[in-house]
């Protein structure tokens, strides 16, 4: 649902100013739909029906992992996949991961939505519904923005959602927004009043390897970034989320566990490592090297958890689903067309799609 649009119509209707604020809960409180909102007068939930749509996505495909990760691939109006993930936990955590643009211009080369073409940014409307889906079937109480795209390249329509969120359920202490370094939107977070937390994705401290992992090192150099988040900490004295993805044979050596705990001030950082889903170009790093990068970094005093792995057969990091999809139609397309879909295919894990 787009808030935007809501309060405007219901403005230009003549609704109190409440009606918005009243609308807006029940779907927030996980309402199927208009019918629900029982304290609306009848006539004004057909007109909204008519006016306002109910969900600016539609739902492609849904996918059900066995650990109960659930991956929803979405279409929005002009035809852009978006993706999300619901991962829930042991502890009671519900987490959602959202997707803030289609596809992404970053070509991180380890990441599926980094092979897609870029679509678009998308709007308030379209990243609250992706919660909305999943709020829909189940209480939740964590977002990550750790989804398709670089958040901080839409930041404005992300604060939006972040605004609403509490009514879902999710404190913004229980936010998170990553980023691979696009240091003006860590800058603009710091100045933020929302205490929402900043994760970084940092996957290489040695400058060449990371601009080779990550091109968009060479435009904002890590150095520079964690000069930015140490800037964040200052503001917001809050621990910022190191992301570490451990891709076999290329960061996930001793040496690479050194340089990266030489880089980090401990009291601003604690690092996530990230088992990768070997697929694509590069494979995922045995769960012994993983350890033995771990006890590196916490000889050297930086503390380090091993993310659990979620959703693992149901394609669940970002853009894999949306590959797959591709794939299929293009292959369904290309037996009209020989020349469609040479762009798709499958592609490699993404950014990892699960809470810190
Ligand atoms: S890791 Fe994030 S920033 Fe990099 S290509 Fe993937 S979605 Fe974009």
């Amino acid at each position: 649902m787009d808030p935007a649009l809501l309060e405007s119509t219901l403005a230009d209707a003549g609704q109190p100013a409440f009606r918005a604020r009243q609308v807006w809960e029940w779907a927030a409180r996980g309402a199927a739909g208009y019918g629900e909102m029982t304290n609306v007068p009848a006539a004004l939930r057909e007109e909204l029906d008519g006016r306002v749509p109910f969900s600016s996505l539609e739902l492609v495909r849904e996918a059900f992992a066995t650990d109960g990760t659930v991956k929803a691939l979405f279409r929005t109006h002009d035809g852009r996949s978006v993706e999300a993930v619901l991962m829930q936990y042991r502890d009671g955590r519900r987490s959602v991961c959202l997707s803030s643009q289609s596809g992404c211009p970053l070509t991180c080369t380890f990441c599926a939505t980094g092979t897609m073409k870029f679509g678009r940014n998308l709007t308030a409307g379209e990243i609250l519904d992706q919660a909305l889906h999943f709020r829909r079937e189940h209480e939740i109480n964590h977002v990550v923005f750790m989804g398709m795209g670089e958040p901080m390249m839409n930041l404005p329509q992300v604060l939006e959602t972040c605004r609403r969120l509490p009514s879902m359920g999710v404190t913004h202490r229980r936010t998170a927004v990553s980023t691979v370094g696009w240091i003006p939107g860590i800058d603009a977070l710091a100045e933020e009043p929302m205490p929402i937390r900043l994760a970084l994705s940092l996957h290489a401290a040695d400058e060449a390897l990371r601009s080779q992992i990550m091109p968009i090192n060479d435009r904002y150099p890590l150095a520079e970034v964690l000069a930015a988040c140490e800037r964040f900490y200052a503001a917001k004295k809050r621990q910022v989320f190191v992301e570490y993805v451990m891709l076999a044979g290329v960061n996930d050596q001793a040496v690479h566990a050194r340089e990266l705990a030489a880089v980090l001030d401990p009291r601003i950082y604690k690092v996530n490592l990230i088992p990768y889903n070997p697929t694509g170009m590069y494979d995922g790093s045995p769960r012994a090297v993983i350890e033995r990068f771990r006890a590196v970094l916490e000889e050297q005093g930086v503390g380090a958890t091993i993310r659990l792995t979620m959703g693992r057969d149901i394609d669940a990091a970002c853009g894999q689903l949306a590959a797959k999809v591709a794939g299929e139609e293009a292959s369904v397309g290309a037996e009209a067309d020989p020349g469609a879909g040479e762009e798709s295919g499958p592609a490699p894990d993404a950014e990892a799609a699960a809470a810190p």
